[in-house]
C-alpha cells in the first residue's frame, strides 16, 4: 500500500506557476513602413521594412544588418556558396519616416470620437494609418 502511496505523489504532477499573459504592444512600426537606421553600419540608411517580430520587437529591415551564410552544396542550393540575408535589428533602432512630412520622427497614437485608433506622426500631426477600428462605445 504504501508503494502505491508513493508513487501516486511521484505522478501527481507541480503545480505550475500562473502563467503570465504577456501583453503584446501594437507595433509603432509596421510591415513596408520606410525607416532610418540609427546604428550599425548602416547608419543614417533610409530603408523598407520587411517583416516586424512583434514578441521579441525587432524589424527586419532590407539591405540592413546582412549577414553572409556560406552554405555547402545540398540539394536544396546546388550552388552552394555564400548566402545573404538580413537579421532582425531592434525596433528602438530604427525611426519611422513620415509618408506626409518624409521626415524621421516618432510615432504616436490618437483616438478619435468614434474610437478609432490611429497611428500619428509627431511631427506634422498627421495620420500614418488606421491602428484599429472602434470596438466598443466610449462613454465620456
Ligand atoms: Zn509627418
Amino acid at each position: 500500500m504504501a508503494k502505491k502511496v508513493l508513487l501516486k505523489l511521484s505522478a501527481s504532477p507541480v503545480k505550475s506557476s500562473k502563467r503570465f499573459i504577456i501583453s503584446v504592444n501594437t507595433m509603432r512600426i509596421n510591415k513596408d513602413d520606410q525607416v532610418l537606421v540609427l546604428i550599425g553600419i548602416n547608419n543614417g540608411k533610409k530603408s523598407r521594412v520587411i517583416s516586424v517580430d512583434r514578441k521579441k520587437s525587432k524589424v527586419t529591415v532590407e539591405g540592413v544588418n546582412v549577414v553572409h551564410k556560406h552554405v555547402r552544396r545540398s540539394r536544396r542550393n546546388p550552388q552552394g556558396g555564400r548566402l545573404s540575408m538580413e537579421k532582425p535589428i531592434a525596433i528602438s533602432n530604427v525611426q519611422l519616416i513620415c509618408p506626409f512630412c518624409s521626415q524621421p520622427t516618432r510615432v504616436g497614437f490618437r483616438f478619435d470620437k468614434e474610437g478609432v485608433k490611429y497611428r500619428v506622426c509627431k511631427k506634422c500631426k498627421a495620420d500614418i494609418n488606421i491602428v484599429s477600428h472602434a470596438k466598443k462605445k466610449i462613454t465620456k
